[in-house]
This record gives structure tokens, C-alpha cells and sequence, in this order.
């Protein structure tokens, strides 16, 4: 049985040594956490060891923490293309008020 690296549990947020359920060559490795006994995967961003929630639907490729740093980003993104938006709504809204005032 290979050693599985210490890494955080998605869903118990302890650091765990994970459980090696299935050895999978293809896919990943499936886990289990030895303390809430939830079906984890190692997370796939590099250098990162925490764990992936695994889900009977989903096997989530990330963990929580490298999900959020890449939702965030893509977040920005979008606050940032709302905030040009927003001002332009207002420089209408604006030209419109005064229009009426005249
Ligand atoms: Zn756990
Ligand atoms: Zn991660």
C-alpha cells in the first residue's frame, strides 16, 4: 500500500492520513478520511496535498481551497466587468435624469 501524504479533509477540515479504498492507475486514487469516513480524492492542483470531495455524482478535481483561489479569480473577473457596467448604467441613468430636468 502506497503512503498517502497528510492533507486536509474537505469535509472535516482535519489533517488527515487518508485511507487508500481503491488503487486506481486511470483515475485517481479513491480515499476515504479515517475520521468522518467521507470518500475523498487527492486534489489535482500541483504541490497542493489537501483532498477533493468524492461524491456518487461528482469527484470534485480540486479541494475547497484550490476551488476558491480558482473561483475567486474567475470572480474578479466578473466584479470587475460589473463594476464597468454599473458605471456605465449609471452615466446613462444620469443623462437621462438630466434630460428629463430640462
Ligand atoms: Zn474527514
Ligand atoms: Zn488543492
Amino acid at each position: 500500500m502506497t503512503r498517502k501524504q497528510k492533507g486536509k479533509c474537505p469535509f472535516c477540515l482535519e489533517s488527515i492520513t487518508p485511507v487508500l479504498i481503491e488503487e486506481n492507475t486511470i483515475r485517481r486514487d479513491k480515499c476515504k478520511c479515517p475520521k468522518c469516513d467521507e470518500e475523498i480524492y487527492l486534489c489535482r492542483s500541483p504541490g497542493c496535498h489537501d483532498f477533493a470531495k468524492g461524491t456518487s455524482v461528482y469527484d470534485h478535481e480540486l479541494c475547497p481551497s484550490c476551488t476558491d483561489s480558482v473561483s475567486s479569480a474567475a470572480g474578479e473577473v466578473g466584479k470587475a466587468a460589473l463594476k464597468v457596467g454599473g458605471a456605465v448604467l449609471t452615466a446613462v441613468l444620469v443623462a437621462a435624469a438630466s434630460k428629463k430636468n430640462k
